[in-house]
């Protein structure tokens, strides 16, 4: 079985120990690594599609959580109010009231709406420990979150982007979604009750799934307390599925908060909040990658990209030389030196590397590279400047081929 708290462990990702505490996992370099490139990459696709980035902090004062309805409807999930001077905190369970406290620090105009608000935040659930494990279920998350203040009419096309921000991700990741879900509220007091505001946005939802075309299972008892979503849902290796990114439609915190801007027409309207996250908790995202490539992840992605295999110390500094040149164009490259072995027992070390850079003594005199692909290819010897240049376009580019077919 893949099991990504193994492939953790063997490739010193991540960890937990007892006395930080069950579903507290902290990131060894490796992890780190990761993580800083998935983050990169999200903070720069959501640059180039109109998101402006914001930070808010980890706590706020019990009534934030009251005012948005997380106290009445999702109290079980939350840690317990911290006292301080008389006043109460919680560790917040969600992103959500900050950035509607945040747009509502001034005055909007319809000029600048859609309004799209993203941060890489994180947020704590009160899970009990017998539930918790490895990076899928965990006490703390790191949210690639976003909320997305529009127009009634900008709906349809704000859910539509944030489903091909969605797709063109998922592509990157080389992860490919079991199902899309469209979550309808079920039975019970849980969600809010405004039947009219849940119609409609459960319409725009459907409308929104239909016109892209992607099949769906509507699911009631699936929904956020105050709305709708689509979520897409990975499976792991036994077929349990977990959400990963979720598109949300929520009229309800809007108005909690009394949200307004300023029309076309001069009056003062309510804005739609959507709830977006791309790829969902990076804890969650790295689990998936690590479980559906066992450990050998898309370029882009992977701890160390670049591996340079010296085949005896004469070639030492034509190897120090391009693993330089390889760092300088921002490549994460490593010296596998002779002293750790054969040359294939230093390849096999290597085996979840991407590119393995052998340099003989016929390559250094030449100022030639030969490479051999993760995956078994041998690619014909290139001078190292080239070679180095290419790396650097192919892992730029975030794509799951470790290169080109011919
Ligand atoms: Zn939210």
């Amino acid at each position: 079985m893949r099991d990504h708290r193994r492939i953790g462990r063997e490739l010193e990702m991540f960890d937990t120990d007892p006395l930080i505490g069950a579903g507290l996992p902290f990131w060894l370099p490796a992890g780190a690594t990761v993580r800083h490139a998935l983050e990169e990459y999200i903070r720069s696709v959501e640059r180039a599609a109109g998101y402006r980035h914001v930070y808010s902090p980890v706590l706020g004062k019990r009534e934030l959580y009251e005012l948005s309805g997380h106290w009445s409807h999702y109290r079980d999930d939350m840690y317990p109010p911290m006292d301080v001077g008389g006043e109460q905190f919680v560790l917040r369970p969600s992103i959500c009231p900050h950035h509607a406290v945040m747009f509502r620090s001034r005055a909007r105009s319809y000029r600048e709406l859609p309004l799209r608000m993203a941060e890489l935040g994180g947020m704590y659930r009160a899970e009990l420990s017998g539930v918790l494990g490895g990076l899928t279920r965990v006490r703390a998350i790191q949210l690639n979150d976003a909320h997305v203040f529009c127009a009634l009419d900008q709906v349809h096309d704000e859910v539509a982007a944030a489903l091909d921000l969605i797709r063109d991700a998922y592509h990157a990741m080389g992860i490919a979604p079991a199902r899309y879900r469209l979550s309808l509220p079920g039975e019970g007091g849980k969600y809010v009750d405004a039947p009219e505001a849940w119609r409609r946005s459960v319409d725009m939802l459907t409308e929104v799934l239909r016109a892209s075309g992607l099949p769906y299972d509507a699911e009631p008892g699936e929904a956020a307390f105050y709305g709708p979503k689509i979520d897409v849902q990975v499976a792991d290796e036994g077929g349990r599925e977990a959400t990963l990114s979720t598109v949300q439609i929520d009229f309800h915190q809007p108005e909690r908060f009394g949200l307004r801007y300023v029309g076309a027409d001069g009056r003062r309207h309510r804005p739609v909040m959507i709830h977006r996250s791309i790829i969902g908790s990076v804890e969650r995202a790295v689990a998936q990658l690590l479980e559906r490539h066992e450990g050998a992840l898309p370029a882009w992605l992977a701890p160390v990209q670049v591996v340079v295999l010296p085949v005896s110390d004469a070639e030492w500094d034509a190897a120090a030389a391009f693993a330089d040149r390889c760092a300088a164009l921002g490549l994460r490259a490593e010296i596998a030196p002779p002293e750790h072995g054969a040359l294939g027992a230093r390849i096999r070390a290597a085996r979840l590397v991407p590119y393995q850079c052998v340099i003989g003594s016929r390559e250094a005199d030449a100022g030639l590279v030969s490479v051999r692909l993760r995956d078994g290819r041998r690619l014909d010897p290139m001078p190292a400047g080239e070679l180095a240049a290419r790396f650097a376009d192919l892992t730029g580019a975030h794509r799951p081929e470790l290169w080109p077919a011919d």
